[in-house]
């Protein structure tokens, strides 16, 4: 209920309540009033028609006695004046008298008790008091009763009733209880107006403050509230409005710089969600920078990064490609390199990059708009009313991957909606590609030699832990090969040593050439190499390595200068763990090996025995 309403129902109620109560007692007052005059009255006419009568009885007139009472009826607001006899007077002088009745049952108990008798008769319409009081003789009173009336003192000779007109007076207390009410009413409705004009200013600010509180829980926080008096409502409105401002220019410092940040170009109508969902935003970007810069592998963020499309309900499939070298990689959603280049796309992109229309153009290529925009799609190929999203993701200067949603065209809008969002995890996630692959192309570059394109020492030292933990785990075996060209020297003095270089890299690719993929070739020194075959017995190493010396030594070398050259080598196995437990002391068997094939000839491929190793002991 509004408090007006509530002040003015109170204040009805009580000036209802002292209207009741005034005419109450204006009521009783009244009553009490006329009840005391009238029977002040009734007595005085009694005492007049006394004295009359008996002063009749002395003249002997007493029989004009009824006009006597019929003439006192002129007297104002006396209605009827009548007079009965005692039995005692009926027995001394006889009965029936001129115009006298018997007496009715008041009057009879009247003359029976010798006590008054006063009532007030009120009807809706009329209102009178009646009075019944005896005459009772004396012998003290003047004239003395008992001088005509042969009856004991304080006998009852007969009584008087009269009755008195109240309608005036009755007439006179409505009037004044009207004019008591109307008063009071008059007094009230001013009151009231002159209460409403007081209560006006808070009931109209407490509904603006409702208003504004509204709109405040709604994110709207333009509203104020109007300042209409300089009291205490006044002071409410002008601090009430201070906190709005407070509120909505705080929510504008939060809002305004993100929405530049984010490049959102829309208004939210509601401040206080659009600040939670910038807040959230943020938060859950620096969270995903956070988590990206912690992670070790280039591999680890194309991972996050399928995840984060997927979490875009409308994308239905995602391909990322990575481009390298003027070329396209497929990234599968482990994170690794795929062989087969590219779902989604014209597989002629892997060779030529420049057809991707995302990374020829360096910003994103809406295909839900327009399928055709891209001539290299082949997404429409199998899903005819699907489109496609492509993300390029710029760093070290140019694209370095493609990212490529594809989904039904019927979701466009929720899928552009997610797109927004997600070119800010891509713009942070950038640099942070970008770092990691210069990391990465540094690592490699650390562990592989650049004349041969070979892995280094660095690599065998930094990796061969966990080849040997998963050899030991597997109850395999590595066999280890230590292989030295043979009189290299020579080459270096003979033709340069642009032409000894020219020899390592051949013999180089002829090595990796001859082995598996899997198998580790390593540029362990000038021109030694040492061959690594996983899960290779000695025996079977032995075969590839005579393999190995044999195709050298059949071969023609190509030197720079144009002539060819035949060289030979010689190799050392041994076999890990069965000659040594210790991986580094297999290599240095394979090296005794190595040294005994030299000593005994070269161009040979020596199998190491512990035998060899003591004969090494002696020298
Ligand atoms: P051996 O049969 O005993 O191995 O005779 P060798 O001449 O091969 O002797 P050694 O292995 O000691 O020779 C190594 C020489 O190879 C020393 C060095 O000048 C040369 N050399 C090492 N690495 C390279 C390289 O990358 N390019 C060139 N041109 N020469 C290299
Ligand atoms: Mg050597
Ligand atoms: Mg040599």
């Amino acid at each position: 209920m509004r408090l007006a309403t509530k002040v003015s129902a109170f204040y009805l109620a009580a000036t209802a309540t002292l209207v009741l109560v005034l005419a109450a007692v204006a009521l009783i007052a009244f009553r009490a009033f006329s009840l005391t005059a009238a029977t002040a009255h009734a007595q005085t006419a009694a005492e007049i028609v006394r004295v009359h009568l008996t002063e009749a009885m002395l003249l002997g007139t007493i029989g004009e006695r009824q006009r006597f009472l019929d003439r006192l009826r002129d007297v104002q607001n006396l209605r009827s004046a009548r007079i009965v006899r005692a039995p005692l007077v009926d027995r001394q002088f006889g009965k029936n008298r001129q115009g006298e009745r018997e007496p009715d049952a008041i009057e009879q108990r009247v003359l029976e008790t010798g006590k008054s008798y006063f009532e007030t008769v009120e009807t809706l319409t009329e209102s009178y008091f009646r009075a019944t009081i005896p005459y009772v003789a004396s012998a003290y009173g003047i004239p003395n009763c008992l001088q005509c009336h042969q009856v004991a003192e304080g006998s009852v000779l007969g009584a008087i009733t009269v009755t008195i007109d109240l309608n005036v007076l009755r007439q006179h207390a409505i009037l004044t209880i009207a004019a008591i009410v109307a008063i009071i009413a008059l007094f009230a409705v001013s009151l009231l107006w002159l209460l409403n004009r007081l209560l006006r200013p808070i009931t109209v600010t407490a509904d603006e403050i409702t208003e504004v509180v509204h709109g405040g829980v709604e994110g709207r926080f333009d509203r104020r509230i109007a300042a209409r008096s300089s009291d205490e409502t006044g002071r409410i409105a002008r601090e009430v409005n201070r906190l709005l401002d407070a509120i909505s220019q705080a929510l504008a410092q939060i809002n305004e710089p993100i929405a530049r940040v984010f490049g959102w170009r829309h208004q939210h109508d509601n401040q206080l969600q659009a600040a939670v969902h910038a807040v959230r935003t943020m938060a859950a970007i620096a969270h995903f920078k956070q988590t990206i810069e912690e992670d070790r592998e280039i591999s680890e963020i194309y991972r996050r990064l399928y995840r984060l499309s997927r979490d875009t309900s409308a994308v239905a499939e995602v391909s990322l490609l990575e481009c390298r070298n003027d070329e396209m990689h497929a990234i599968g959603d482990d994170g690794m390199a795929q062989t087969r280049c590219c779902p989604g796309c014209d597989p002629a992109i892997a060779a030529s990059p420049e057809l991707c229309r995302a990374y020829r153009t360096e910003h994103w290529v809406d295909g839900l708009t327009d399928p055709s925009l891209c001539a290299a799609q082949a997404v429409t190929t199998h899903h005819p009313d699907w489109g496609y999203l492509c993300f390029p993701i710029r760093f070290s200067g140019q694209v370095g991957a493609v990212l490529q949603w594809r989904l039904p065209r019927a979701q466009q809008r929720e899928a552009l909606k997610g797109a927004e969002q997600f070119q800010r995890y891509l713009t942070e996630a950038a640099p942070v590609l970008e770092s990691k692959r210069l990391l990465a192309q540094l690592k490699e570059s650390a562990l592989r030699d650049p004349m041969t394109g070979l892995r280094n020492r660095r690599f065998l030292e930094e990796s061969i832990d966990l080849l040997v933990s998963q050899t030991l785990r597997n109850q395999r075996h590595l066999a280890v090969m230590m292989v030295d060209i043979d009189f290299f020297k020579v080459v270096n003095d003979t033709y340069g040593h642009d032409a000894g270089d020219a020899v390592v890299r051949f013999i180089a690719k002829l090595l990796q050439e001859s082995v598996r993929t899997s198998d580790w070739v390593i540029r362990y020194g000038g021109e030694e190499f040492l061959v690594v075959l996983v899960d290779t017995a000695a025996e079977a190493a032995i075969a590839v390595a005579e393999k190995i010396r044999s195709q050298l030594e059949k071969s023609a070398i190509p030197l720079p200068q144009g002539q060819t050259i035949q060289k030979t080598l010689s190799v050392g196995v041994a076999d890990f763990p069965g000659d040594g437990d210790a991986f580094w002391q297999v290599v240095k068997y394979a090296d005794v090996a190595l040294y005994h094939a030299k000593e005994t000839g070269r161009n040979r491929v020596v199998r190491f025995t512990p035998e060899l190793w003591h004969e090494k002991e002696q020298y």
